[in-house]
């Protein structure tokens, strides 16, 4: 069997008795400078839902994907690349500003469908990340509810790239503190977008029911 089978079924088994808020575990495969052929690989070993990072690779991509997984859009998005997403993508991660939110409302109310989105959270308040304060979130979230043809999901955050278990777990548990908040108030809320190869398991330990993983599918990216 070679790596990328393995390495799917591992994880599968790995995440099958689900969060200890008693929900299953999506694990969405990060598949930026993968090839077609490693991701219908990974596809026929079991992933059902597959992210993209970047409009370009996306559509060169899309009509060769194969097994039908589900599409979901994790990277940052320009507003003025929208219009190449709408209608193939099934779960927009990224939702950092408002402006991408209504571009998002927009083109789906004239394309007659609704959109999928979670909201994205700055858990670590980094410079380099995007999204919504941690203190801002769930009034943004409302305002998001509020625009036609989106239907926000839920939340998504990065945390930091640090060895600081400790701050990392209080993150996570932050996270899904907010979470829980957002369900209060939104009956449709189901997804906590939240860890990536270095750190699923404990975002999945706190809470976590969507994870999107990259290197421990497919190893290193090549980014020749
Ligand atoms: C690349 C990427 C991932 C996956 O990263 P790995 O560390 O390779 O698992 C997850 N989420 C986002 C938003 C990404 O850009």
């Amino acid at each position: 069997m070679d790596g990328i089978e393995n390495n799917v079924k591992k994880l599968l088994e790995d995440i099958a008795g689900g969060n200890p808020f008693g929900e299953n575990v999506t694990l969405v495969a990060a598949v930026k400078f993968q090839t077609v052929q490693d991701i219908n690989r990974a596809v026929s070993a079991g992933i059902t839902d597959i992210g993209d990072n970047h409009v370009q690779e996306f559509k060169e991509k899309y009509a060769s994907i194969t097994g039908n997984p589900r599409r979901h859009f994790i990277g940052h998005l320009q507003t003025n690349k929208v219009k190449y997403l709408i209608g193939k993508t099934d779960l927009y991660h990224s939702v950092d500003r408002f402006a991408l939110a209504e571009e998002i409302s927009k083109r789906s109310e004239n394309a007659g469908i609704a959109s999928d989105v979670l909201l994205q959270v700055n858990i670590g308040d980094e410079q380099s990340k995007g999204g919504f304060s941690y203190e801002e979130a769930l009034k943004a979230y409302k305002v998001l509810l509020n625009m036609p043809s989106l239907n926000p999901k839920g939340l998504m955050a990065m945390l930091p790239f640090t060895d600081d278990t400790a701050l990392l777990k209080k993150l996570a548990a932050k996270m899904r503190a907010l979470f829980e908040k957002v369900k209060d108030t939104d009956g449709g809320a189901q997804f906590l977008s939240m860890g990536m190869s270095g750190d699923f398991r404990l975002c999945i330990d706190a809470g976590s029911n969507m994870i999107r993983l990259g290197t421990s599918i497919f190893g290193a990216r090549n980014y020749n």
